[in-house]
């Protein structure tokens, strides 16, 4: 493998790549200190997403639930990307003490030659090192990434999200992940309507009901209070499990943490 050559397109926050070390907020692993990378660059546009730093650029058409509030502004691509070589990356995961670490974006795995060459350069400098990958469920992972991903979390999207379904929904992916023994299903959820659809999913694709956690939509703190106690019910009633969003909690509404 050529790592030398390999260039991750990370999102830049204050002129640097956005990696960094907290604790997993959501799903499975919920709690475990983590090194987070955080890709640049999505193939959906979800209306609510708190990430749009990483895909809503400037003279593209896509619409977002903050085009409403005053001083919103789509993003300058050569600003909000900071271009990265494996061994840059590299060098500070190390610096962080923690083992485990969370590819996230935007959408990781439409970087999965560059994402694959990190995660061998890392193993080769500690084998403990651990990895997981939020990906949209969208594209289907490589034989190369998936000899190496110890984690996918899986975050198929609802209507809610105001992507067209032909985009969200991508049979082949889904039942992938619904067979594979490394992946959890995170859904976010807003309104009873969600709860159907993500049944609906369930159904045609053979998830486990086990395999499937179940999310509220907010990234404030009154958000989440909000849907919390209705979508902890939903859970108990259909076995789901129910993932809140610690970060939020914690910080709010903030980047990098
Ligand atoms: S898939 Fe994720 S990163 Fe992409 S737009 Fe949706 S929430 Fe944002």
């Amino acid at each position: 493998m050529r790592i030398g050559q390999s260039v991750l397109k990370l999102a830049c926050l204050d002129g640097q790549p956005e990696i960094f070390y907290s604790i997993q907020g959501e799903g499975r692993t919920a709690g475990t200190p983590s090194v987070f990378i955080r890709t640049s660059l999505c193939n959906l546009h979800c209306i609510w997403c708190d990430t749009d730093y990483t895909w809503n650029w400037e003279g593209t058409p896509f619409v977002h639930e903050n085009d409403a509030r005053p001083g919103y502004r789509k993003f300058d691509k050569k600003t909000w990307i900071k271009r990265c070589s494996i061994e840059e990356v590299v060098e500070r995961v190390l610096a962080y003490p923690a083992r485990n670490v969370v590819l996230t974006g935007g959408e990781p795995l439409m970087q999965q030659s560059a994402l694959v060459a990190l995660m061998h350069r890392l193993r080769q400098c500690d084998a403990s090192y651990r990895f997981e990958v939020e990906t949209n469920g969208t594209l289907l992972p490589r034989a190369e990434f998936e000899a190496v991903i110890d984690q996918y979390n899986v975050s198929p999207k609802l209507t809610n999200s105001n992507n067209p379904a032909r985009l969200r929904e991508r049979p082949a992916v889904y039942f992938y992940f619904a067979r594979n023994l490394k992946a959890y299903f995170k859904f976010v959820v807003a309104q009873p309507s969600d709860v159907q659809e993500v049944l609906c999913l369930q159904e045609r694709y053979g998830i486990a009901a086990e395999k499937i956690w179940l999310m509220p939509e907010g990234s404030t703190r009154q958000k989440l209070a909000h849907r919390r106690r209705w979508l902890v019910e939903v859970c108990k009633i259909h076995g789901f499990c129910y993932t809140d969003r610690l970060h939020v909690q914690i910080w709010g509404n903030r980047k990098g943490v």
